[in-house]
Order: structure tokens, then sequence, then C-alpha cells
């Protein structure tokens, strides 16, 4: 006989996906195509034609709700190879200059902004005041003031905010989430976090603080901020932090090398998390309950994504991250679908608000309540 644990472990991811409420009606006022918003196709600009952007491009070609119409680049050579890999229209093509002019442009709907991270708040702002619907890379911005901003310019004009967290539509995250929604691993007791790659090129923007806003934790601990609030379901309540630091010409003021941190959640759960650019092999999350385990791993690369219990493997599908999360950024924005776990710019706020909190927990050895 099937437990009620491998029951829930093979339950179609589709059930998890399904819509569960509605997003602000305002994102769709007055939009064209209103009436066949469920059949319409959300068509996205991608600003940033570097590594991940090319990686969202080559997924959403087996999109089905979502497709490139259009670039921002400030490389011409590659906005030409676009054009021709992409089949793009030369009029969606734009530069950093002349962007604002996308407001023009009916065959765009939405902005994917792929830049370094400390570019994201000017774009974002720029395309909100264009009245395009924003998608935005992670960290969304590199401080809270920046992300306030942020959600008020895209509330004030009516446009929506999305940001690019890939795994809130992966189906293992979402089968785990679903498992601990449901009760199967009693109550939440442990989470750990384990984000962490060897950076190369020392030259690169992700060392470059004006850039990257930070270091690691903006980059790639941050995978273990969001995962120890979607995996515990709760909001932290304090942070504490210890940095280390074995390279300090590679990894300069502001540019965090390695951190650990924790934090404390209200129901009592404790999280303990790792975010380094100075080791391979760190892509783990462990969710401990009174009644069972999950670890994932890896938990938060491209896939494919594993997860096991007591009870063995969790069963979902494997797919593109980026195919899935496009198709569904679409439903969000055209029709309204609530995700299970929020991908909005209030989620980001808070990933951010608590990342300050490490920094400052870091620096001065405090514990920082939030
Ligand atoms: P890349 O360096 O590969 O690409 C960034 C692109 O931004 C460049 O190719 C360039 O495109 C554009 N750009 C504009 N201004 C600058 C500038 N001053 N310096 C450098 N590039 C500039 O970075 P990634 O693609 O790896 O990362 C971009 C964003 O995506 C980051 O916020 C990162 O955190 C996020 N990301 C998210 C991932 C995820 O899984 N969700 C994975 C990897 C990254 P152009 O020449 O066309 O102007």
């Amino acid at each position: 006989m099937r437990s009620r644990r491998s029951f829930l472990q093979d339950v179609s991811l589709s059930a998890a996906a399904i819509s569960i409420g509605s997003f602000p009606k305002s994102y769709n006022k007055g939009r064209p195509g209103r009436q066949a918003e469920s059949s319409r196709i959300l068509r996205v600009a991608i600003m940033g034609l570097g590594s991940y952007g090319t990686m969202v491009a080559e997924a959403m070609r087996t999109c089905t709700r979502a497709q490139l119409t259009g670039v921002i680049s400030g490389t011409p050579s590659k906005m030409a190879a676009w054009q021709k890999t992409y089949h793009l229209e030369p009029e969606n093509c734009y530069n950093y200059e002349n962007y604002s002019r996308i407001k023009d442009n009916p065959n765009i709907d939405a902005v994917y902004v792929i830049t370094p991270n400390a570019l994201h708040h000017d774009a974002v702002l720029a395309i909100a005041g264009a009245g395009k619907h924003v998608i935005c890379e992670k960290p969304m911005s590199v401080n809270v003031r920046e992300a306030q901003e942020m959600i008020a310019a895209c509330q004030k004009a009516g446009v929506g905010l999305l940001v690019g967290y890939r795994m809130h539509f992966e189906p293992h995250t979402l089968q785990v989430i679903r498992m601990r929604m449901n009760g199967d691993l009693g109550k939440i007791l442990f989470f750990q976090g384990l984000s962490g790659f060897a950076i190369g090129d020392p030259g690169q923007w992700r060392l470059q603080k004006k850039l990257s806003g930070g270091g690691a934790l903006m980059d790639i601990g941050i995978y273990s901020v969001n995962a120890a609030r979607y995996m515990t379901g709760e909001e932290p309540v304090w942070v504490t932090a210890q940095e280390t630091k074995t390279d300090p010409v590679k990894f300069p003021e502001g540019i965090d090398e390695t951190i650990q941190f924790e934090m404390g959640f209200p129901g009592g759960a404790v999280a303990s998390c790792l975010s380094t650019y100075a080791m391979n092999h760190l892509d783990k999350f462990f969710l401990n309950g009174e009644m069972d385990f999950v670890d994932m791993q890896p938990s938060s690369n491209y896939g494919p994504i594993r997860a096991h219990t007591s009870g063995g493997p969790v069963n979902a599908p494997d797919v593109t991250h980026q195919t899935v999360q496009m198709d569904e950024m679409a439903s969000i924005l055209l029709d309204g679908k609530k995700p299970l776990v929020p991908v909005d710019g209030l989620e980001a706020l808070r990933d951010i608000t608590i990342m300050e909190a490490i920094y400052k927990a870091a620096a001065t050895g405090q514990r920082i309540m939030l």
C-alpha cells in the first residue's frame, strides 16, 4: 500500500503549480488583448545579453506562453547576432540610451533585466516609466532603499514587478514545499543551506562592489536566504553572522568571500547557512522536522534538482527552469495567476532586508533583530 508520504511525493507537479488566487488586476488594466488574456503570449525583451540572458533566451525557445521579441543591449555586435538567432525585428532592439522609446512599442509587454546587480534599480524605474511589466534578476537591488523605490515605481505605473526566482517554479522544490505545508515533515525545527562556488576571473563585475553591490551573499548566498524562508514557511526574526576572508586582494572591501549566518524563526526553528565564493560543491538544502527530513542536493543549480526523505526520493519532473519560469510568469502577469511562493518585489525586498541584516551582523558581531 502506498503511504501518505509516497502519495504526496508522487503527486503531479501540475497540482502544485495550479493557481491559488489572483494577482492585482491593475497589472492588466487597459492593456490590449485583455479579453483573451489566457491565450495571450507575453512578449519579452531581454536587457543585458550576457551569459544568463543567453540561457534565458535559449530556454524561451520552448515556452508556450512567453516569447522573446526584443532586446536592450550596449553591444551592437551582440544585438546583430541575436536579431539573426532569435528572428528579432530591428525595431524591437534598443540600446541603453534610447530604450525609453519602448513605451511606444506594442510588440513588447515586459522587459527582463539581466544586467549586473547594481544596474537593476535604474533600469526597473525606467521600464516602469515606459509602462512595461518588469522581470528583474536576483538580487533585485543592492539595498533596501532601492528595492522599496522599485516596488513603488512599478505600483505607481500599474505594471508588474517579478523577480527571477526560478526555484519557485522548480518541481522538486515545489513538491517539498507542499509536503511541508501538508504536515508531512511535522513541526519544522531546522534548515541548513549551503550555497557557493569558487569564483574565477578576478576582473569580473561580481568582484566590483559598484556593480555587484556585495560579494557571494548577494550572488549565491541569496539562494540559502530565500530557501530558508520558503522551506520553513516563516520569516526570520533575528540573524547572526561571521565573515571569513582568505584573499583580500581578490575580495576587496565590500566583497564578501565567505559568510556563515544563522537565522531564528518565530516558531522556534533555526537556520544555519554558508555563502561562499571560495569553494565548489556547495549546493545543498536540508530541512528537518519532527517527523521527517528532506535532503536536497543539488538544491538550486540549473538541475536536475534532487531531493529525498527517509522514505526515498522525492519524485518530480526534471524541467528547464527558465522555460517553466517564463511560462509561469506570463500567467502571473497576463492572467493574474498566483504562484505557490511569491516572485514579486515584496518577496525580493524581504531577502534584501535579511541580507542587509546579515552584513550588519557580520560587521558588528551583534545579533540583529528583524
Ligand atoms: P554577465 O556579465 O554574463 O552579463 C551581464 C550583461 O549585462 C552583459 O553581457 C552586458 O550585456 C550587460 N551590462 C550592462 N552594463 C554592464 C556593465 N557595466 N558591466 C557588465 N555588463 C554590463 O552576467 P550574468 O548574465 O551572469 O548576470 C546578470 C544578472 O543575472 C545578475 O544580476 C545575476 O545575479 C543574475 N543571474 C541570475 C541567475 C539565476 O539563476 N537566476 C544565474 C546567473 C546570473 P550587453 O553587452 O548586452 O549590454
